[in-house]
């Protein structure tokens, strides 16, 4: 039997910023994964300098040998509408490759790594959990995305009634007559909202890479929105004629949509796995990180000791970050405040201060 002092499931950004952090401090951590590393994970790519600054991220090493788009202006719209171009003066925001990013991060963490391995089974005995029926340790952290496993186990209904965030998305390397016909610029993603601003689309150059995709609060003709997306976008000539078709679906919970439990004896969920993305923008690795980094300090004041009520400053520490979760049925914009939002879209000022600064960038929320 093997052992460990924490057992973390998922090595995506939530997992491996836990890790890094347990490690520093020695502990012996363990990191388990279904999927082998690299591997491909449904996502824009998009991330502000609060993660960079909470990753510790040493950018230009990360820069040398993976794509990182600096990013310092966005244009803005509604799908089939006018559009606004915002410029800044500094980078505000990057653009990475997840197959790339979760690598090197999870990589660098320093745990051990089972890689390829998922999580089949979670036993109680006293203290301590069976994983598997071949790994004993005290603590399990579940960072395995929407569908943890971990989430299951501490009573989470997945793919039941939570209203989550459906999206699809493409990431391809362009070819040379691609990019020369390709109108978006790697320094300016574009976002067109959905007319009921109950979702939007983005297309977004990093690098040689093009990625396209549209996020919905529903699932409502989801691929049909996304084609007329796609088709709206060629007509602009925001994207090449030919893009390949094969794309991709994932869910995911918003902060506040969900009533999962964040922590029980011995267990912590982090990132996805305890629905905590951005509501307006949709962002999700920021929280996966802060979460990560913040479940990982009350770890190390809990001395051991993972009783339930000892890992409670987890649920408090997010709450003073993120707010206090409004009730699942009281959640998202009133229909007439999206209704307005969609309409002030036209308007420079609105776009920079309220869409931008506020809902995309979270420039009021200094990283952790
Ligand atoms: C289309 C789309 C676009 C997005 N764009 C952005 C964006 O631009 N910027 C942004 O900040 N957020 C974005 N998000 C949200 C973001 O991708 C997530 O919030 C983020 O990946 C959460 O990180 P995580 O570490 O919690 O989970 P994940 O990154 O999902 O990692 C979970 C890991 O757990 C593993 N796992 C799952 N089940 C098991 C199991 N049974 N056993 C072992 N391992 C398991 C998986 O293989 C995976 O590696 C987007 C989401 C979608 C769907």
């Amino acid at each position: 039997m093997e052992t460990c002092d924490a057992l973390i499931v998922g090595g995506g950004p939530a997992g491996s910023s836990c890790a890094r952090q347990l490690r520093q401090y020695g502990m012996d951590v363990l990191v388990m994964d279904k999927a082998l590393f690299p591997r491909e994970k449904v996502c824009a790519g998009w991330i502000t300098p609060a993660v960079v600054e909470a990753l510790q991220l040493d950018t230009q090493d990360y820069a040398r040998q993976h794509v990182f788009q600096p990013i310092t202006a966005f244009r803005t719209g509604l799908i089939e509408g006018g559009n606004v171009e915002t410029r800044y003066p500094t980078t505000v925001s990057y653009g990475i490759r997840r197959y790339e990013f979760d690598n090197y991060l999870l990589r660098r963490s320093g745990a051990r790594l089972q890689l390829g391995q998922a999580l089949k089974s979670i036993q109680r005995n006293g203290n301590q959990f069976i994983v598997n029926d071949a790994i004993t340790t005290p603590l399990i952290i579940g960072a395995g995305g929407h569908f943890c496993p971990v989430a299951r186990f501490m009573g989470a209904q997945l793919g039941g009634s939570e209203p989550a965030i459906t999206a699809k998305e493409i990431e391809f390397k362009m070819s040379l007559e691609q990019s020369s016909v390709c109108g978006v610029q790697g320094d300016t993603p574009e976002l067109y909202f959905c007319r009921d601003m109950k979702g939007y689309g983005w297309c977004f150059r990093k690098g040689g890479y093009l990625n396209i995709g549209l996020g919905r609060e529903d699932n409502h003709l989801l691929s049909e929105q996304l084609e007329r997306f796609c088709e709206f976008l060629k007509e602009r000539g925001r994207i090449p004629m030919s893009i390949p078709d094969r794309f991709h679906g994932h869910a995911y919970l918003l902060y506040g949509h969900s009533v999962r439990n964040q922590i029980d004896d011995g267990m912590l969920l982090v990132g996805d796995a305890a629905g905590l993305a951005y509501p307006q923008s949709g962002e999700g690795i920021r929280p996966a990180v802060e979460s990560g980094l913040m479940a990982a300090a009350t770890i190390l004041e809990a001395q051991g000791d993972y009783r339930r009520q000892q890992l409670m400053p987890y649920s408090s520490r997010l709450v003073a970050r993120f707010g206090a979760a409004p009730a699942p049925n009281n959640v998202g914009q009133s229909f007439a405040g999206k209704l307005l939002a969609g309409l002030l879209l036209k308007n420079k000022w609105f776009t920079r201060h309220v869409v931008l600064d506020r809902w995309f960038l979270h420039t009021h929320q200094l990283a952790i």
